[in-house]
């Protein structure tokens, strides 16, 4: 039988010849060799019975001789034809067996993706040709099934593949096609009315649900979801030069938009989505090179007593120069950064720039930096934090840490100990955007905090709803209760730090106090305000006494 799949170019043509096409020649010999043999048998056997009769003369020698030659030719080249068609046979299924590998994935029976695509290209031709129908080609990836064979093994991760597409061709129409790409990436390919969008919605669900149920591997359960994205050939240019090619990549571009949409769902592809990426590369090459063109700078936001308007430090806040995009704020270069693993390189560079500017500040103005929670998997975070210092010679004690409830999700006990060792050497630990997430009181006592800071969304909220003050109030009363003092953030009014001076004592930032600002505007502010460590040690050497206290509140 012939299953080579349909649209396959055959290259039959071109394979070498099988001796069997040549057998012939072989055929012609034993042909020739057994009529010679009736000949020879002619002569020579009405000789030998005279003889036996005792009726004449034998046969002649030579022809006697002939005939044995003949016999022996005979069933020697039959013997040969015998050998030759059993060699046939196995070459031929060794054959087909190279064939079968060569279109399909050996570990779970589907097409692989050498078949898959002159099959596409086929269906694309014929849906063209004939009208009315159109093809979709649904793409779809187990999510974070790297965990799952890191984790259980690789033979836990083949069974799972092997289930898994199983399963989809079981909710597949009984005419699609089923292809492995590679890993755990599969492609189903189909025919349908581009009228009625709905069925493959239908069916992307189908395998959704399906990829959903647990495993049941070595001797476990496990859950796994799965991304999907559509491509419709509806959507190709007509003519259009690799259309199976261009269908792939148009439904790679909607999986990705799938995956990163949160996964366990499926997406149609869109154009946008194709702007969206090239952008996104543009963004990740421009953050790579900026990176190495020291391009990322510190801005600095002022931390205030709000009770006495004092400026008591400085949060180092990230800014990318890009000669393309501008001034750009961390939300959109941290999240890639962290995605690329260049995070820590990124933020080392701006940390090292801020200790250099904070070493000429006032040494009672303190340092805080926010570190992602990428860094903290990293065991030797803090070894390299304090080397940083060392090479500013900036003090551990002026500086703080802030960490959001997200570095409680990483290895707890890898951070604690990182946390601990910093602390020992006299950095301190913030928890920073508190109150939006899912913190617990439990969580403020996992790692040895020594300041909470209220993020500056619930702030807003405290102006609108009672509600919310009474929340901030409980944060500052366990505050209290727990030794840690309290930063509220995102302070944009005089009258939002008039309510929180109400309820409790908290230091404070945000854009009442002032926006964040470049190393040389902050030099010019603590110049004018006489709190460079140039300034601030010839007044300590001119007034041994109190320590000068220098309003930064604009209302103070
Ligand atoms: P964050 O640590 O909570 O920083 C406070 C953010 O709130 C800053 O935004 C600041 O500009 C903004 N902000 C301050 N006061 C006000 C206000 O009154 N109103 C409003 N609407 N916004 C205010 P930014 O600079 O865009 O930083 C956003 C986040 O990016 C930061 O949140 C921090 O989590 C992260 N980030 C900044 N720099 C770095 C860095 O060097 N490394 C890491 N890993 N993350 C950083
Ligand atoms: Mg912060
Ligand atoms: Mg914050």
């Amino acid at each position: 039988m012939d299953d080579t799949p349909p649209g396959f170019n055959d290259d039959r043509e071109s394979r070498v010849k099988l001796p069997e096409e040549r057998d012939i020649v072989a055929l012609g010999i034993i042909v020739a060799a057994v009529i010679m043999f009736i000949g020879h048998a002619g002569a020579v056997l009405p000789g030998t019975v005279r003889v036996m009769l005792g009726t004449g003369s034998g046969p002649a020698g030579y022809m006697v001789s002939a005939f044995l030659l003949n016999a022996a030719l005979v069933i020697f080249g039959w013997r040969r034809y015998r050998e030759l068609m059993a060699e046939v046979r196995e070459r031929r299924a060794s054959e087909e067996e190279a064939r079968e590998l060569a279109f399909t994935d050996p570990l779970t029976g589907s097409l692989n993706r050498r078949s898959i695509v002159p099959e596409v290209d086929r269906l694309i031709a014929e849906t063209r040709a004939q009208g009315g129908s159109a093809v979709a080609f649904i793409m779809l990836d187990l999510d974070h099934f790297k965990q799952i064979n890191d984790l259980n093994g690789h033979r836990a991760g083949d069974t799972m593949l092997i289930t898994m597409a199983r399963r989809v061709r079981q909710v597949l129409p009984e005419t699609a096609k089923l292809a492995r790409l590679g890993g755990d990436e599969f492609a189903c390919v189909m025919r349908y009315d581009p009228r009625d969008p709905a069925m493959i919605d239908r069916i992307a669900s189908a395998i959704i649900s399906a990829g959903r149920q647990p495993f049941e591997v070595a001797g476990g359960e496990l859950a796994i979801s799965l991304s999907l994205g559509i491509a419709c050939s509806s959507a190709l240019p007509d003519p259009c030069e690799n259309p199976a090619e261009e269908m792939l990549h148009m439904a790679d571009m909607a999986m990705y938009h799938a995956k990163k949409n949160g996964r366990n769902r499926y997406d149609w592809f869109e154009a946008k989505m194709e702007r969206e990426l090239r952008m996104r590369a543009d963004l990740e090459n421009g953050i790579l090179a900026g990176i190495a063109r020291g391009e990322f700078v510190p801005f600095y936001e002022q931390q205030v007593d709000i009770e006495t308007g004092e400026l008591t430090g400085f949060e180092m806040l990230a800014r990318w120069q890009s000669p393309r995009l501008g001034l750009v704020t961390p939300d959109r270069f941290i999240p890639v950064a962290e995605e690329l693993g260049v995070i820590a390189e990124l933020s080392e560079s701006v940390i090292a720039q801020a200790l250099r500017d904070a070493r000429e500040w006032d040494p009672r103005l303190t340092l805080a930096v926010n570190i992602s929670p990428v860094q903290m998997r990293d065991p030797w975070f803090a070894q390299r934090l304090l080397k940083l210092m060392a090479e500013a010679r900036f003090p551990a004690e002026r500086l703080e840490i802030e960490i959001t409830e997200m570095c409680l999700n990483e290895n707890i006990g890898l951070v604690r100990s990182m946390v601990t060792s910093l602390k020992n050497q006299g950095v301190s630990i913030s928890l920073d955007d508190f109150g939006i997430g899912y913190a617990t009181l439990a969580q403020l006592r996992a790692l040895p905090f020594d300041r909470i800071k209220i993020d500056r969304q619930f702030i807003a909220r405290l102006s609108r709803t009672e509600d919310t003050a009474n929340v901030i109030s409980t944060i500052a009363s366990i505050g209290e209760g727990m030794n840690l003092p309290v930063t509220a953030e995102g302070i944009e009014t005089e009258s939002l730090r008039d309510s929180l001076r109400r309820i409790g004592t908290f230091k404070g930032q945000g854009y009442f106090y002032g926006k964040p600002e470049t190393a040389e505007q902050v030099r010019t502010r603590l110049k004018s305000e006489a709190r460079l460590a140039a300034d601030t040690a010839a007044n300590d050497r001119a007034t041994h006494d109190a320590p000068a206290v220098h309003a930064a509140d604009p209302a103070a």
